[in-house]
């Protein structure tokens, strides 16, 4: 359970890093877009790409913050839906999920 935690705080760190990144570039182009059309056009479809990423990024974040009270309140280990134990090989795979492959699939 314990290397699940630092698992998830990795992978936060990590988010935390990508999304850094991600504010940087949407504050860039709040500087000069290309008078050139062309290149404009390709400048706001790379920031409405950014900022779907950004979005997915937040919102690992959450479910990781989420997957970590659970584990500090002792339930990490039970789907969040269903209240089964989540199978061990799915939380290998995937650390910072809160329910079971039924509830995810369902
Ligand atoms: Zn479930």
């Amino acid at each position: 359970m314990s290397n699940r935690k630092a698992e998830l705080e990795i992978l936060i760190t990590d988010l935390n890093e990508r999304l850094s990144r991600y504010e940087a570039h949407q504050q860039r182009k709040g500087g000069a877009l290309d008078k050139d059309s062309e290149k404009q056009a390709q400048q706001v479809q790379n920031d409405e790409v950014v900022d779907s990423l950004e979005e997915e990024t937040r919102s690992e974040l959450a479910q990781i913050k989420t997957a970590l009270e659970r584990i500090d309140q002792g339930l990490g280990g039970q789907c969040e839906k269903c209240g089964e134990a989540i199978d061990s090989r799915r939380l290998q795979v995937l650390p910072y999920t809160t329910v079971c492959v039924a509830c995810a699939e369902g």
